[in-house]
């Protein structure tokens, strides 16, 4: 608690942001949740709790903004569509007026309680706290793997590394939210750019939630897509390769041309090597459209990124008393 000069004490507020995309039939668990938890700590802490509806087809925007009416630490950031996740994210932590900010899924999975942790390393001086998934047996197996594979690979090409099973689920204090505000790319992956500034951080264990309800929009393709943006916005390793690729194909190249020569010179010529021929040209062709896909892939990036587009968009903001 700090004293004013006043003598008065403020209690630090604690922004909780919630990104909600078709989640209606979770709210009433998520709203009884954080008031339960924060209830825990009323004396040392205020809250304010900034909902982003994401676009939402169902009756999500009307039930947060019935909560938002009824109660004045709800904030309902109405988005124009649905813009994924990420910008749903940073919509919030930008509107966020807290002393530290905690995003969170809307649909429990990440459990509230782990808030108090968070706030008691918080108050220890860590910058960010993070909430590590120890115990993942609630995603299914396939995801476990790829998500392991996916840390692994990503984090030897890509300076810095993301920590591994570690969400957006996480405490920031106010320095950290302002030094992501810095950051203007408009494809946002959120893991890479909370590990990209920094900051004194510590880790929380917890062990991570089923869905309370309804179902997750992470599919296989949309995973697939995300791991691909993670890798590319962090780490230009995959441009450099082919650089290599290259040079070991032409060194190769010239010693099977030698290797030809000698052998022609020494007996002759025998059978032509139709078939041969074709491999190499069929392999040599793919790896070409390979790397050039994946030029592509950067070159995308800086197309999306030069446009200059905003993040996201708000079409209004609920709060009682606006
Ligand atoms: N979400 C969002 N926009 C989207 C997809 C998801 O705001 O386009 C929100 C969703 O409402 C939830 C959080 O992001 O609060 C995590 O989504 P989900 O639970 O589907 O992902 P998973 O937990 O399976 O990774
Ligand atoms: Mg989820």
């Amino acid at each position: 608690m700090d004293t004013l000069a006043s003598g008065a004490t403020v209690r630090p507020l604690i922004s909780i942001v919630a990104p909600f995309y078709n989640e209606e039939l979770g709210i009433v668990f998520f709203v009884e949740a954080i008031a339960k938890v924060m209830a825990s700590c009323a004396t040392d802490y205020d809250y304010e709790v900034v909902c982003v509806d994401d676009g939402s087809s169902d009756r999500t925007l009307e039930l947060l903004q019935a909560v938002a009416a009824k109660d004045p630490r709800y904030t309902v950031v109405e988005l124009s569509r649905n813009f994924g996740k990420e910008p749903a994210l940073t919509a919030g932590i930008d509107t966020a007026r807290g002393d530290c900010v905690v995003p969170i899924d809307a649909d429990l999975q990440d459990p509230p309680e782990l808030i108090i942790t968070m706030l008691e390393k918080w108050r220890e001086g860590y910058e960010v706290v993070l909430a590590k998934r120890a115990d993942r047996s609630s995603d299914s197996y396939l995801k476990r793997v790829t998500a392991a594979g996916f840390y692994r690979f990503h984090n030897k090409l890509s300076k810095p590394k993301i920590p591994e099973n570690v969400g957006d689920y996480r405490l920031m204090d106010r320095v950290v939210v302002d030094a992501l505000k810095r950051l203007p790319e408009t494809q946002r992956f959120m893991k890479g750019i909370f590990a990209w500034v920094g900051y004194k951080t510590t880790t929380v264990e917890y062990a991570r939630q089923a869905r309370h309800a309804g179902e997750s929009k992470f599919t296989g393709w949309k995973l697939w897509n995300f791991a691909i943006e993670g890798i590319t916005s962090f780490s230009i390793a995959p441009l450099k390769l082919w650089t290599y690729i290259g040079a070991i194909g032409a060194v190769l190249t010239i010693l099977w041309a030698i290797f030809i020569a000698v052998r022609t010179i020494l007996f002759g010529i025998d059978a032509p090597g139709y078939a041969s021929l074709l491999a190499a040209m069929v392999f040599f062709g793919s790896l070409q459209l390979l790397s050039i896909g994946v030029l592509g892939a950067y070159i995308g990036r800086i197309y999306m990124e030069s446009k200059g587009r905003p993040i996201y968009l708000i079409r209004k903001i609920h709060k009682q008393d606006e």
